[in-house]
Order: structure tokens, then sequence, then C-alpha cells
């Protein structure tokens, strides 16, 4: 069964893309929490809450880099910004499909941690 952020993927669901290539896709997210709010997505469905593997390990570390290139184009990396994977309830983790949130374009608080 197909979760929202692979329909995405797949180009089923609409979204407002910035980013696209063999292994990722990167959009907006539909309710922004900063003036920057893109969510970098690996067309992999990998879940967070079931651990990742060996195998996994360089498409997580190239998020990182989709993330920072995104960020640079985006106006956002000397200023500061910050990267957020959610994992599990109690993170308040929405969608199951790994996901990176950058957010920037504002002075964020120290934490997240309401
Ligand atoms: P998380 O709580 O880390 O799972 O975050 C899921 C994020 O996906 C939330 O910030 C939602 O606003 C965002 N989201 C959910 N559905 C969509 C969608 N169709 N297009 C863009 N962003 C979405």
């Amino acid at each position: 069964m197909d979760c929202i952020f692979c329909q995405i993927v797949k180009g089923k669901i609409e979204s407002k893309s910035v980013y696209e290539d063999e292994d990722f896709k990167a959009f907006w997210d539909i309710n922004p929490q900063a003036p920057v709010h893109i969510l970098i997505v690996p067309k992999k469905h990998l879940e967070p809450t079931e651990g990742y593997q060996d195998s996994d390990v360089e498409l997580l570390g190239r998020m990182f880099l989709v993330a920072e290139k995104l960020a640079r184009q985006q106006g956002v990396f000397d200023q500061g910004f910050r990267l957020i994977l959610n994992t599990g309830p109690d993170a308040g983790q929405e969608v199951p499909h790994l996901h990176l949130h950058l957010l920037g374009g504002r002075k964020l608080g120290r934490l997240v941690t309401e």
C-alpha cells in the first residue's frame, strides 16, 4: 500500500517540488513553520521507526548533502537553518516515510520541545 510520500514521489499526488534526482524528491511542506520549510524525501520507502540498515548509510548521507544544497539554493545556508527528522509518536511523526525537514529564513527557537 502506497503511503502519501510514495504517492508524491510517483507524481500521483501533487506537490510543490523544488528538487528531484534519481533517489530523492524535495518539496515545500504543506503546513510551513518557517519561510523556508522543505521536505527532503528519499524515493525509497524507509521507515525510521523500523531502524536503519548498513545498506542505508549512503542514502542517509546523501540526504544531508541534498539538504545542504537546498539550504544554499534557498539562501539560508549562511544565516543558518535546521534539519529535523522526527521518529515515532513522542516526536510527533505524522508520515511514516523517512523525510528531513529543512527549516530556515527566520530565527528559530533554541530547541523545538513543544
Ligand atoms: P512529520 O511530523 O515529521 O512526519 O512531518 C510530516 C510533514 O509532512 C508535516 O510537516 C506536514 O505538514 C507535511 N505534509 C503532509 N502532507 C503533505 C503534503 N501532501 N504535501 C506537503 N507536505 C505534507
